[in-house]
């Protein structure tokens, strides 16, 4: 088993090597190496929520691009449980995924889908009212204490309790390359006392991250190194997202210390490049950084020019199976009526499979027949769709013309459809 496990690896360890930066941006060019390959960043990472993007086979994710691939420690955790994962080989070899594989620590999902939050990211702070959510909702499924998290199963009624060191024990079972530390996932509903609190236990959680993750790595020194991402919370507070970006940068304990660092928490859309900017202005240059839950093209560029690494999305295969897709002059809906004779690609400069081989049309009459093709079509334009654009953006670093091929994108994308967002 550890020979196939290690079939697209040269080593054991986690490195991060920059071959670019920008002088007049945090934009950078670089190469995260994994025990099962490498990432060239700026990179997007599909989401295979369940160890599958849902109708797409990992052949054809591999043949649009994908370098890696992006899980979730809750969903497995429940479902077929971690052990399972651990036996088979890991994610990687359960999945048949030969590449480098993410699982998030599980704390978002216990804290979206117990609170009933919205499962995005990126929200427009003005529609905001002024509410404590997680204090005020009685009906929440999920219940946080300094120790950890009680919660709900959403699949059965069952009750779980995550901690750090629950989280660490799943994910070094799931065996992703790269995890992510437990934290408490707040969102702009939250005051800011609660923010101060929920950034607290988060600092107080990655210690013992780091000491369990230490522990297992010890104890399971026969498997390939797994890497830890440490995540900066702090929501739109300049002061509290730097001193987590400064804790959180700095934090040692068992001799360990985070392999980089995912930027999570309530990121209000507007203020996006700002945020981003504050934290990895002061997290080490040398270390990779990973925006979470943002993928939506004019997003992206912000994340890669404020020197984001890697981004991870559910949008692109979840708005697919809805038949809307991205192209370069915006975003449309195949189950429109006007694509019923039209036999013309979905975009007719993108290189995917379904675009080199089927028309609107075709496309059209799937999702009108409601066939389950009309899923894997759609879903492998979009992700290749968004690979693409991130594998453009650090192309046009290393030439230089960053800046000119963004303003074209933007110039036509939003040019048509005037609404990119969910
Ligand atoms: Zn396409």
């Amino acid at each position: 088993m550890r020979n196939r496990e290690l079939r697209f690896g040269s080593t054991l360890n986690f490195t991060f090597d920059i071959k670019h930066a920008e002088s007049d941006s945090l934009a950078r060019v670089g190469s995260i190496n994994t025990p099962h390959g490498s990432i060239q960043t700026p990179a997007f990472i599909p989401v295979g929520t369940k160890a599958t993007v849902k109708s797409v086979l990992p052949e054809a994710m591999a043949d649009l691009g994908a370098q890696a691939l992006l899980s979730n420690a809750y969903h497995l955790y429940l479902q077929p449980g971690a052990d399972i994962l651990d036996e088979a080989g890991g994610l990687g070899e359960f999945m048949n995924w030969p590449g480098p594989t993410f699982t998030d620590s599980g704390g978002f999902q216990v804290l979206s889908l117990g609170v009933g939050f919205k499962k995005v990211l990126a929200m427009d702070a003005q529609t905001f009212r002024r509410d404590d959510v997680i204090a005020g909702n009685k009906d929440r499924l999920a219940h946080v204490d300094d120790e950890g998290v009680s919660f709900k199963s959403h699949l059965d009624g069952s009750m779980h309790r995550f901690t750090p060191e629950v989280s660490m024990q799943v994910q070094h079972q799931i065996g992703a390359d790269i995890m992510f530390a437990f934290d408490e996932c707040t969102t702009l509903h939250n005051t800011r006392p609660y923010q101060e609190l929920a950034m607290d236990r988060t600092y107080a959680w990655a210690i013992r991250c780091l000491d369990e993750h230490k522990r297992l790595t010890d104890e399971r020194s026969t498997k390939p190194y797994q890497a830890l991402f440490g995540v900066i919370q702090g929501a739109q507070y300049e002061d509290l997202r730097k001193k987590a970006a400064t804790d959180l940068g700095s934090l040692e304990s068992s001799g360990q210390c985070f392999d980089g660092f995912g930027i999570g928490g309530a990121l209000d859309k507007g203020q996006l490049g700002t945020i981003v900017s504050w934290v990895n202005q002061i997290l080490s240059e040398d270390k990779p950084r990973h925006l979470l839950g943002i993928g939506a093209p004019e997003d992206l560029f912000v994340g890669v020019e404020n020197g984001c690494d890697t981004f991870d999305c559910v949008l692109a295969s979840r708005i697919a199976r809805t038949s809307a897709v991205y192209t370069m002059e915006g975003r449309f809906n195949l189950s429109n009526s006007r694509f019923k004779r039209d036999f013309t690609p979905i975009d007719d400069e993108c290189d995917c499979y379904t675009c080199t081989h089927y028309t609107r049309a075709y496309l059209h009459h799937v999702f009108r027949g409601k066939e389950i093709i009309s899923a894997t079509l759609a879903t492998i334009h979009n992700e290749r769709f968004i690979v693409r654009l991130v594998d453009q953006m650090r192309q046009a670093l290393l030439d230089g013309n960053f800046a000119e091929m963004k303003a074209d994108f933007l110039g036509r994308y939003t040019h048509r459809s005037g609404q990119s967002r969910d």
